[in-house]
């Protein structure tokens, strides 16, 4: 069984960055990822909001994060992890592929985009509503687009679309956006963007792939549907940390519990970035708390 000091448990700008530190502190350390490296970040397409890097994509970002971590010494596996087990000294992590051994682990399990939790959503996954505006978006060129949310990733996903798309319809349960003021003023000056306020979607259209959504007016109650070929659905993230409700504690939303110290409820095991309990999640909270929980993690091996 590979054994390391430390193994982090995703690969995301918390994880690597935990990665990056484990590593310059003479830590031996693996990096376990389930999907692809680089995490939430890597579906925006221009991070403005990181210190001393005025504009970089998402992709690019992660990328420079991945290649640091591995130039460092830091290694990679690709496999969903089922559940820890604490042996005290070590703690065993199975996976699919295979059984890892640490003295110390970090979580850093991000969150995953919400689903609108409609009956035909998983059904038309693939065939118009996407999570993914920068993976997807590239499909619809020309075409009527719709985006769901009113959050930062809602207003970035529909500025972007607008430069590919048609009519883009940006639904939003309120009558005001939660996203940063700069935000909201960017879709302002966009003529294809249409807010389409205090609405909630409540049915997709099509047969096979979606033709349309419709939508119904909270304040109303008047529904209508919206001649769309794909739906971005933007209305926020989860975590989820299930495979690790007996390790740690977590709180009611599925958050493990752990302060700015990044310490959870277990000796030895850490929680970095998003997956958290904290008030604010952004890239550069995600990286400091890879660093603060990969020197943690480092003191307690001594
Ligand atoms: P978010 O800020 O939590 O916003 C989610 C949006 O979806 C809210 O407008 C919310 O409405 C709406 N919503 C939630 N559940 C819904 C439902 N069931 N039906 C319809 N609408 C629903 O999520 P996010 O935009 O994904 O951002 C997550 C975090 O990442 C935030 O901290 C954000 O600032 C950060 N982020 C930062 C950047 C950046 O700095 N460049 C970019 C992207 C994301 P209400 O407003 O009514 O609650």
């Amino acid at each position: 069984m590979t054994e390391k000091d430390i193994i982090i448990i995703g690969a995301g700008t918390a994880g690597l960055s935990a990665a990056i530190y484990a590593q310059r502190a003479g830590k031996t350390t693996l990096v376990l990822e389930r999907e692809a490296y680089g995490g939430q970040i890597i579906n925006t397409p221009d991070v403005e909001n990181y210190p001393g890097i005025a504009h970089i994509s998402g992709f690019d970002f992660a990328t420079g994060l991945y290649e640091q971590a591995q130039n460092l010494g830091a290694e990679v596996e690709f496999a969903d992890v089922a559940g820890v087990e604490d042996q005290g000294g070590k703690k065993i992590v199975h996976t699919t592929g295979g059984d890892f051994a640490c003295r110390a682990l970090i979580l850093a399990t991000g969150v995953q985009r919400r689903k609108l939790g409609l009956p035909k959503e998983q059904a038309f996954t693939g065939k118009g509503v996407s999570y993914c505006a920068t993976c997807d978006g590239a499909f619809f060129k020309g075409k009527d687009v719709a985006v769901n949310g009113g959050g930062n990733t809602a207003l970035e996903d529909a500025q972007y679309l607008s430069r590919i798309a048609g009519k883009v319809y940006l639904i939003h349960r309120r009558d005001a956006f939660r996203a940063d003021p700069a935000e909201v003023k960017k879709i302002e000056g966009k003529e294809n963007v249409i807010p389409v306020l205090n609405c909630t979607v409540t049915d997709l259209v099509g047969d096979g792939k979606l033709s349309g959504v419709e939508v119904m007016n909270k304040v109303t109650g008047e529904k209508k549907v919206l001649p769309v070929s794909a739906l971005f659905v933007a209305i926020g993230q989860a975590p989820s940390n299930a495979a690790f409700a007996g390790l740690v504690d977590l709180d009611e939303a599925g958050y493990i519990r752990a302060g700015e110290d990044c310490k959870t409820s277990r000796p030895g095991v850490f929680a970095a970035g998003d997956c958290r309990t904290k008030s604010v999640r952004q890239l550069t909270t995600a990286a400091a708390d890879g660093a603060v929980a990969a020197l943690a993690a480092a003191a307690y091996l001594g």
